[in-house]
């Protein structure tokens, strides 16, 4: 398994890491199989979307604050970041992507995004390559 860091910069934070999971199936050598990447935080996840237009992230991010709130008078969690713990399950802790050639198979717009809930923080990816050379 590989581990990479990111910094996050902001509360809510959508980081493209597609050039970094492929750099890592690169210095693996696997020509075809699988990737899957993890997000071992509650409240960060790990989504595939549009890589191309800006105005998508500042959108998702700012839907998901309309239906998730970050203050909301029935909550009880202590730590108070509720609202981060649930869109990080919306979105997810992992992806898998398939490789062929050596590269991931994503669709011509999709990226694979690290989706920041409750930054900034210092938060790791761990990445698993599975296939042949
Ligand atoms: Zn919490």
């Amino acid at each position: 398994m590989h581990e990479f860091t990111l910094d996050t910069r902001s509360r809510s934070q959508m980081l493209l890491i597609t050039d970094r999971v492929q750099r890592l199936v690169t210095d693996a050598g696997v020509q075809r199989g699988s990737v899957t990447v993890y997000v071992p935080h509650t409240t960060a996840g790990i989504t595939i979307n549009e890589n191309a237009d800006p105005d998508v992230v500042h959108d998702f991010l700012a839907q998901l604050d309309n239906m998730v709130p970050w203050e909301q008078p029935f909550y009880r969690h202590g730590e108070g970041n509720s609202a981060a713990h649930v869109k990080a399950s919306m979105m997810g802790s992992s992806c898998t992507v398939f490789i062929d050639q050596g590269k991931l198979q994503l669709g011509t717009w999709q990226g694979i995004w690290f989706c920041e809930f409750d930054g900034p923080r210092t938060r790791k990816v761990w990445v698993r390559v599975v296939g042949e050379p």
